[in-house]
């Protein structure tokens, strides 16, 4: 059970960086995986008042602020014109409609979990995170990076030209993913992120240029095999490396030939 001593709703960010700072003190997201822990909180830092529970988009990028939920990533028409639906793939599973109008962006990347759906999506765009104290990143350093104490602010998504498909697979729906992909062709770059390996999520870029002819099915069977080899997975009661890694080479191939029909 968590204990919260004190509570605070933040009238700004700095305010909230600088309650952070000290161990004890914790942000609320949704709180709902923090709430499944057993710890005491002093002060519960709440971003609630700090406006960044929308999603704005401009002519070159979607800003998403770090207190959206996984609901209105599901729901917005933008983002997902913008990835073909993957977005909305990428989320639709988890748990439930309720669940998902309380857990947040912030809290689901802040969070860095292998299993993470969200993490995976976002890794195969031109993700930046933009952290309080750190300024902005690219996404895939953020998630090789060790927490710290500084405050996930928000989310930018570069809107270049790209197709994008998700495909994750869980033994029982609304369970964690056994895997997760994400497959992307951004500025002619093709990409493909894998969480839930049970790890971190993982993004490779085809350096191999295996994809650079065109999605054709050998191209993809080679990507896929080649994928396969580089990417690291592991067992835990859900499943075992060698399972895991044969879907990498199932969906990897699936989610490039739906990108190549696009
Ligand atoms: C039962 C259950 C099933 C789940 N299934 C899935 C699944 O299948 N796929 C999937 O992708 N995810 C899944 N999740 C994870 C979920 O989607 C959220 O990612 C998770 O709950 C964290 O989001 P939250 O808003 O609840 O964050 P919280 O629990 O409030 O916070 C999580 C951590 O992030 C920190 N934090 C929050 N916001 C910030 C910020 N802005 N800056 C800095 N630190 C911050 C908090 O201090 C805390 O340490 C599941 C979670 C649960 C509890």
């Amino acid at each position: 059970m968590v204990t919260i001593q004190n509570y605070v709703r933040a009238k700004s960010l700095e305010e909230a960086y600088e309650l952070n700072q000290k161990k004890g003190n914790c942000i609320l997201g949704g709180m709902l995986w923090t709430k499944m822990q057993n710890r005491m909180i002093q002060t519960a830092i709440d971003l609630c008042d700090l406006g960044l529970n929308e999603i704005e988009e401009t002519e070159e990028e979607f800003s998403i602020g770090a207190m959206v939920s996984l609901r209105q990533l599901e729901t917005d028409a933008g983002l997902n014109a913008y990835t073909q639906g993957a977005v909305r793939d990428a989320v639709k599973d988890i748990v439930g409609v309720q669940f998902r109008n309380l857990a947040t962006v912030g809290g689901s990347i802040w969070g860095r979990f292998g299993f993470s759906d969200v993490l995976t999506v976002f890794l195969a765009m031109d993700t930046e995170v933009e952290l309080f104290q750190g300024g902005r990143i690219p996404l895939k350093d953020f998630a090789e990076k060790k927490q710290d104490r500084d405050i996930l602010v928000r989310l930018i998504v570069k809107k270049t030209a790209g197709r994008f498909a998700y495909a994750a697979v869980r033994n029982q729906s609304t369970d964690f993913p056994v895997i997760a992909c994400a497959a992307s062709c951004v500025g002619g770059e093709y990409r493909l992120a894998v969480g839930a390996r049970p790890h971190r999520a993982v993004l490779l870029c085809d350096e191999e240029k295996f994809l650079s002819g065109g999605v054709k099915e050998e191209s993809v069977k080679a990507f896929a095999n080649w994928a396969k080899a580089q990417i690291p997975t592991g067992n835990n009661h859900r499943a075992g490396a060698a399972y895991r890694t044969r879907l990498i080479g199932v969906l990897s191939q699936r989610l490039f030939c739906k990108i190549g029909e696009a």
